[in-house]
């Protein structure tokens, strides 16, 4: 291994995953449902198969019915307008899309400034690219950003900011005040920011606001969001970009060698899922805000300390209070304790004290499901 990825290793998800195969413990860990997504998606791929649409080579930025169905996104729920043929990329999943980006834009040297804790290929790739991290620390209880912190931490070696709101692992979402006052310093500091929405659909305290939708920011932000988590489709990996054409062409470099294109048959069904009605976002989104009420009552009745998500499908925990000090060794030990499986926050970031007892789980499961994990959480007191 090359020492741009000294210490990568293998991620904790899949860590994390494998231990909950070999001992059977629910899964709470490596954020998919246990529910695929709709019937009407699924019969969208198997007639693409079938009709041969994307068996062979889909043309490098994805299929046009796919473009054109990201820009009416982007205008139905944002009412942003995007060019389907010069600024929409279509990626193998947001991971392809953060790589891709990463290495289209970064010279070697440069400065990525990203809070923590951090999504982990956020720290791998822009090591691949030779660029270095500056982690800002997101704090308990309540994770939100320190803009002061921020504005110090430019540098004339800063290129890019890389946001992620909703953010994984603690939930917390960007407020409007808190994104214009980013946007103002990118404008001030001439910065490019990256924004990671793939959780845009799972808001459930405040809305969720594209930071390219504010004043100064539509030619110098790169949206990147994905089907998996909107549509439960984890395993078929699509996902995009939306920004300006020059942005788009950069990044489309990069990409034409990482993978080339992305997979046909699904971009053809994620086309349909895009086009679903209103009533699918809105009913997915109450599915999960049930399940954050379950999980997060029954996380406090065992004694876990809880920071309350106002996004996304996770729920980041204080372990401290159950007299665990280590989250990596409690979640190492955690299937063997009670055959539940979760992620430590700790691996996701630089500072590790910030991060030390904070452990993380998933409530995409069925609520039978998470109702179990509950049942064997509380038996650790
Ligand atoms: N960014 C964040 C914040 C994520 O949680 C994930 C995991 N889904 C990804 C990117 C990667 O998304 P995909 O599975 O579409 O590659
Ligand atoms: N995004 C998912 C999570 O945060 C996992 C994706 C992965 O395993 N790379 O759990």
């Amino acid at each position: 291994l090359n020492r741009r990825l000294d210490g990568f290793g293998t991620t904790i998800f899949a860590e994390m995953s494998a231990l909950a195969v070999k001992t059977g413990a629910i899964n709470l860990g490596q954020g998919f449902p246990d529910t695929d997504g709709p019937e009407v998606v699924r019969e969208a791929a198997v007639r693409a198969l079938r009709d041969g649409r994307g068996n062979q080579y889909p043309p490098g930025p994805g299929v046009p019915e796919l473009r054109t169905a990201v820009a009416e996104h982007q205008q139905r729920f944002y009412r942003l307008a995007f060019d389907p043929d010069t600024e929409v990329l279509v990626t193998a999943g947001a991971t392809e899309a953060i790589a891709a980006t990463m290495l289209a834009l970064l010279e070697p040297g440069d400065e990525v400034i990203a809070f923590e804790p951090y999504y982990d290929s956020y720290a791998a790739t822009i090591a691949m690219a030779g660029a270095h991290r500056v982690p800002l620390t997101l704090r308990a209880p309540d994770f939100r950003p320190d803009l002061d912190t921020l504005r110090d931490a430019i540098t004339d070696r800063t290129r890019l900011l890389l946001l992620n709101s909703p953010h994984n692992p603690t939930g917390m979402v960007l407020t409007r005040d808190e994104l214009t006052a980013i946007a103002e310093l990118a404008v001030e500091r001439d910065l490019i920011v990256v924004t990671d929405e793939v959780y845009e659909h799972l808001v459930f305290d405040g809305e969720h606001i594209p930071l390219i939708s504010l004043p100064g920011m539509r030619d110098r932000t790169v949206s990147i969001s994905s089907s998996g988590k909107t549509f439960s489709f984890t395993g078929w990996k699509v996902g995009w970009i939306t920004a300006a054409g020059p942005l788009i062409a950069a990044i489309r470099t990069a990409k034409q060698f990482l993978t080339y294109v992305s997979a046909g048959p699904f971009q053809y069904a994620i086309a349909e899922a895009l086009r679903l009605p209103d009533s699918y976002f809105t009913d997915f989104r109450a599915s999960l805000a049930a399940k954050r009420e379950i999980l997060s009552d029954g996380l406090i009745a065992a004694g876990f300390e809880v920071y309350r998500p106002q996004g996304t499908y996770f729920i980041t925990t204080d372990v401290a209070k159950l007299g665990e000090q280590d989250a990596l060794a409690f979640c190492r030990s955690l299937p063997e304790r009670c055959g539940v499986v979760a992620v430590p926050n700790s691996v996701f970031y630089d500072d590790r004290e910030a991060g030390r007892s904070q452990v993380r789980f998933a409530f995409c499961k069925r609520t039978d499901v998470v109702e179990e994990a509950i049942r064997r959480l509380s038996q650790l007191r």
